[in-house]
């Protein structure tokens, strides 16, 4: 099977968080209804109008860490980014079957370690909610290395603070862009996923082979 993964050959892996554990329905939900509401109310703006305002601010940040950045949106936007997203935390979850996923590879004695783009004071409210941080070795915020994962210097950077060999490393993301930046930097096993937002239609995850349920990787050859 061309799509089942040879565990034999990987040591660590590398996890996305937000579509690639956690559903990426949260974070729709968050910042394309939730904060355009929120800002519509506070501006006096019609729901419509506001959508377009924040959808053109977040096109011109796209792919930079200022995007990912929830400072950043609370300085321009004048809201509490933080707190908004405290109020909404009930709508945070797993994606179907992923904590079966960590559970075998935390029996397979992998070294399991977070890579997000997502926001240090982010992915401390998604974990607060989940829990998923017993089952990593390390958590990494794209942040705290100065780059995000689309840029050749974050992977150089993440290579050197946690020492993993690319050619048993296996990379889980939803953001093709961001598997392309890892394929370019050199790491052997890439995996994307098929419905990042459960909510959603699948994506076209091409050239990339996709993850459709975790169950399917689930297996001791
Ligand atoms: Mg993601």
């Amino acid at each position: 099977l061309s799509h089942s993964i040879n565990w034999q050959a990987i040591d660590t892996v590398l996890l996305d968080m937000d579509g690639t554990i956690l559903d990426l329905g949260f974070d729709n939900f968050f910042w394309l209804e939730h904060l355009p509401q929120t800002y519509a109310d506070k501006n006096n703006l019609s729901l419509q109008q506001s959508k377009q305002h924040l959808a053109d601010s977040y096109a011109t940040v796209e792919g930079t860490l200022a995007w990912y950045c929830l400072d950043f949106w609370s300085d321009k936007l004048n809201i509490d980014i933080v707190k908004l997203k405290h109020d909404v935390q009930h709508k945070i979850q797993f994606r179907p079957y992923a904590v079966d996923f960590l559970s075998f590879l935390v029996e397979q004695n992998k070294r399991i370690i977070l890579a997000t783009n997502a926001h240090p004071k982010a992915l401390e409210i998604k974990h607060q909610k989940t829990k998923f941080d017993q089952y990593f070795c390390q958590l990494n915020s794209s942040h705290t290395l100065g780059y995000p994962k689309e840029d050749q210097q974050y992977w150089h950077l993440l290579q050197q603070e946690y020492d993993f060999d690319k050619e048993r490393t296996l990379f889980v993301d939803d953001s093709i862009k961001i598997l392309q930046s890892a394929q370019t930097f050199g790491i052997k096993h890439l995996r994307a996923i098929a419905q990042p937002d459960m909510r959603r239609d699948k994506i076209n995850t091409s050239p990339f082979i996709a993850i459709d349920d975790y169950r399917e990787v689930i297996t001791c050859d």
